[in-house]
């Protein structure tokens, strides 16, 4: 069953979360976090292919052949084939590289170990919120030169890709709310569609403190 919170309402635009399966989605378009090869994979990936069948990939494949791998933070769009969505948006989140990543430590008196990234990722860490940013941003683009007025996304980034989800829950939000912000775009609705009960709840909490800041403005 769908869990559905937090509706904010931004200029002409809704802004929602649920928990729940995207491919069941029946927005305009619903959006992929796919991998630079567009030929499917796991997670969403995998979901969205399996249930809008081979015309999706057949799409992939010949924009693949066009103009090569998709780079991280841009997104194309197809077909969504036998979806309920007219569309599919592809786009390509970062690849979390981790800044400073606590864990449990088993084998000392040491409560945790801090995994320090080598020196060679500084850069890498910097840019993977503006990476996370610009996937969400170049999707929604693609929706508006397609005069679509719906679009759902799952987290992008969070599962194999290993964002931490708080983090990217932030950057999603925020760089959605900021793009619908703009009067005359097409965008109506932007639903965040989040498959487990964990990310559903960082998402919510996120939404909320940005509808509670709102209100309070
Ligand atoms: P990435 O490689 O960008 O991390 P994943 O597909 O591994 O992408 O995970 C992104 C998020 O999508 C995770 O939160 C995962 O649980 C979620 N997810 C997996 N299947 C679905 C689905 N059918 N609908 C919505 N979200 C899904």
């Amino acid at each position: 069953m769908e869990k559905r919170i937090t509706e904010m309402h931004i200029n002409q635009a809704k802004l929602s979360i649920i928990q729940g399966d995207i491919t069941k989605q029946a927005t305009d378009a619903i959006v992929n976090a796919a991998n630079p090869s567009l030929m499917g994979g796991g997670g969403v990936d995998g979901a969205i292919h399996h249930a809008g069948g081979s015309a999706i990939l057949e799409e992939c494949e010949q924009i693949i052949a066009w103009q090569g791998r998709l780079p991280t933070g841009k997104a194309v769009i197809t077909t969504g084939g036998n979806l309920k969505a007219r569309f599919v948006i592809h786009t390509v989140g970062p690849i979390w590289r981790g800044s400073n990543v606590i864990s449990a430590w088993g084998g000392s008196s040491a409560k945790f170990v801090i995994h320090a990234p080598d020196p060679i990722w500084h850069e890498g860490n910097k840019r993977e919120p503006e990476l996370l940013a610009s996937a969400y941003r170049e999707s929604l683009k693609l929706a508006v030169e397609n005069n679509l007025t719906s679009i759902s996304f799952p987290s992008i980034s969070t599962g194999a890709y290993g964002y931490p989800v708080d983090e990217a829950a932030k950057v999603a939000i925020i760089t959605v709310a900021s793009f619908i912000k703009v009067v005359g775009t097409s965008i109506k609705e932007v639903v965040f569609v989040l498959f487990d009960s964990a990310t559903f709840e960082s998402y919510s909490s996120v939404l909320g403190k940005i509808a509670g800041k709102s209100k309070q403005a």
